[in-house]
């Protein structure tokens, strides 16, 4: 375990924010999760979070694995046809690099989920989804260490209560250090290609799929490494039928809704460009010129700058269209 007294922020969001933390813990996998005093706060990749400010308390870091070796993940077999298999890996692993070694020995299913930046054990917080995946079709159960019942426990598929991006751990910021994921995969490749998006993607392989999956995506997101983001910055919002047809009426040509759990889910994008944001900056924040979702760093941006520009899209696309956008990300 690696205990940093003031530290920087700025290599643990994909925002780039500068921000200090009073105090960080690192915990590898054969250590014990320590107790911990006052405030603290769970960070995986920091790929979904804004800070606002420094953080006077605790964060608390399941260690990242850069690289994958067959020692970071265990692979169960639960027999049966058509021979479902278990995989659990350490929840500071990169995502991306555990979908690579999945496919690197021939377990496939998640391959829709690939390059979504973060980490395993927040892949389970957020339900990450993506290219009509989300993590809770595979995930069979979660490993945690409750911080506040000072105990270790279990969570099936059921406990963790997942919905669209949302999970009970979201509900329990910060209370659970989610340490193991296990994700059930198959032996059998059957591409998922229900998303439009998928169309005449080549797909006679899982890594073929993967490969032009990552294409098709960094091609409307900024690449961390370029420039700053969460990725989507608002949820898809749900709105009720009377809602939705009065704005169809007014912009017949808005994306179809898909019916959802509570209403039909809109396009937050659509309805952001719509409103006139895509490509604008305010201040040092931007809205991404290929994807009216994504606010990024213009070059040196706080995250009261990205936080200001998330309210006003607010605030206009509500004036505009009577709907209101939820943040996605985390801002802190
Ligand atoms: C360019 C870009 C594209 C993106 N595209 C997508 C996409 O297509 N689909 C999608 O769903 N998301 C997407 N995201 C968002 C992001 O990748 C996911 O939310 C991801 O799961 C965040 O992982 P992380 O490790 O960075 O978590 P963080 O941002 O560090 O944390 C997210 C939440 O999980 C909690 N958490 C993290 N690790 C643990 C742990 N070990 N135990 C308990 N709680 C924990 C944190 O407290 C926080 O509440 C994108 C982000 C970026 C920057």
């Amino acid at each position: 375990m690696k205990v940093y007294e003031n530290i920087s922020l700025k290599p643990y969001n994909t925002f780039g924010i500068d921000v200090k933390a009073r105090r960080m813990v690192v915990v590898e996998p054969k250590d014990k999760v320590p107790d911990l005093d006052g405030e603290v706060l769970v960070i995986g990749a920091g790929s979904n979070m804004v800070f606002t400010k420094d953080f006077e308390g605790t964060v608390i870091i399941a260690g990242a694995r850069r690289t994958v070796s067959d020692a970071d993940v265990v692979t169960q077999s639960r027999g049966g046809a058509p021979s479902p298999i278990c995989v659990t890996a350490w929840a500071g692993m990169v995502m991306d690099d555990l979908i690579q070694w999945t496919l690197d020995h021939r377990l496939y299913g998640l391959e829709n989920l690939s390059a979504i930046p973060g980490t395993v054990g927040a892949s389970a917080v957020q339900n990450v989804g993506a290219y009509g995946a989300e993590a809770k079709d595979f995930i069979e159960s979660v490993e945690a260490y409750d911080m506040v019942g000072k105990r270790h426990c279990t969570f099936s598929n059921d406990d963790c209560q997942f919905a669209y991006r949302d999970s009970f751990f979201k509900h329990h910021p910060n209370r659970y250090l989610i340490l193991r994921v296990t994700y059930r995969l198959s032996h059998e490749f059957v591409p998922n290609l229900g998303y439009k998006a998928l169309e005449g993607l080549p797909h006679d392989t899982a890594q073929q799929l993967r490969e032009a999956i990552t294409e098709i995506r960094w091609q409307k997101l900024p690449r961390p490494e370029e420039h700053g983001s969460a990725g989507s910055f608002f949820k898809n919002p749900v709105v009720d039928e009377k809602v939705y047809r009065h704005i169809k009426s007014e912009h017949p040509d808005m994306p179809e809704a898909h019916l959802s759990v509570g209403g039909y889910k809109l396009s937050a994008g659509w309805l952001i460009d719509r409103a006139g944001w895509k490509g604008k900056t305010k201040g040092r924040a931007g809205v991404w010129p290929k994807n009216a979702l994504v606010l990024y760093n213009a070059g040196g941006c706080t995250g009261e700058d990205v936080a200001a520009l998330a309210k006003e899209i607010q605030q206009d696309v509500k004036q505009k269209f009577g709907v209101d956008l939820e943040p996605e990300a985390l801002i802190i």
